[in-house]
């Protein structure tokens, strides 16, 4: 089966959460899918080369879905692997990037000295919705005085235009729905 069909076959829509009125894209079957697993972490570690198109240094994992898939992508490239969290997570200094949800805000930290300067770093995370999540990363690797080489996902919800947000910079998906 291709990595397309995979996504189609095992990612499941749940109606109404976390909130009424919302679909979520539930990518647990798809884990949980051994050959799936394997495929999707193949795909994303071959497009995430491509977006980068040169070395790659670290592979950032955003809380919590994108740690799943960050890990074995870093693995992968020979490529150290750098957690993304949510605020009040991490236990040494951070850069901190505060951003509006629908509702409300949210906040990411990464530590300070997860890249060096100079450093080139690739972004995983499951999907790409409205484009705040992997915007606010972009920031914390420019806070390090690092490069975004890329930012790779699973699935991009085209309806919520994430990539207006992320004009002009490398983003790919598996998948668009
Ligand atoms: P954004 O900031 O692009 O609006 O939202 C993307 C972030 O929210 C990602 O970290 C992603 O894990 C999470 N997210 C938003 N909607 C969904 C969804 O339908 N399914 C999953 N699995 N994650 C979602």
């Amino acid at each position: 089966r291709s990595v397309e069909t995979l996504l189609h076959e095992l990612v499941r829509d749940i109606p109404d959460w976390p909130e009424p009125g919302v679909t979520f894209r539930d990518i647990t079957p798809l884990l949980a899918d051994a050959e799936a697993l394997q495929a999707v972490v193949d795909a994303l570690t071959e497009l995430g080369r491509s977006l980068a198109g040169g070395p790659i240094d670290r592979v950032l994992g955003i809380e919590a879905r994108g740690f799943i898939l960050a890990a074995p992508v870093a693995l992968a490239l020979g490529a150290g692997f750098v957690p993304v969290r949510k605020a009040g997570k991490l236990p040494g200094p951070t850069y901190a990037v505060s951003y509006a949800l629908e509702y409300g805000e949210a906040t990411l930290e990464m530590h300070r000295d997860a890249l060096a300067p100079g450093d080139r770093a690739l972004v995983i995370d499951d999907v790409l919705a409205t484009g705040g999540t992997v915007a606010a990363t972009a920031r914390l690797v420019g806070e390090c005085g690092a490069t975004h080489v890329g930012t790779a996902v699973l699935l991009e919800l085209e309806a919520l235009h994430g990539r207006d947000r992320l004009a002009g910079m490398p983003v790919g998906a598996l998948r668009r729905l």
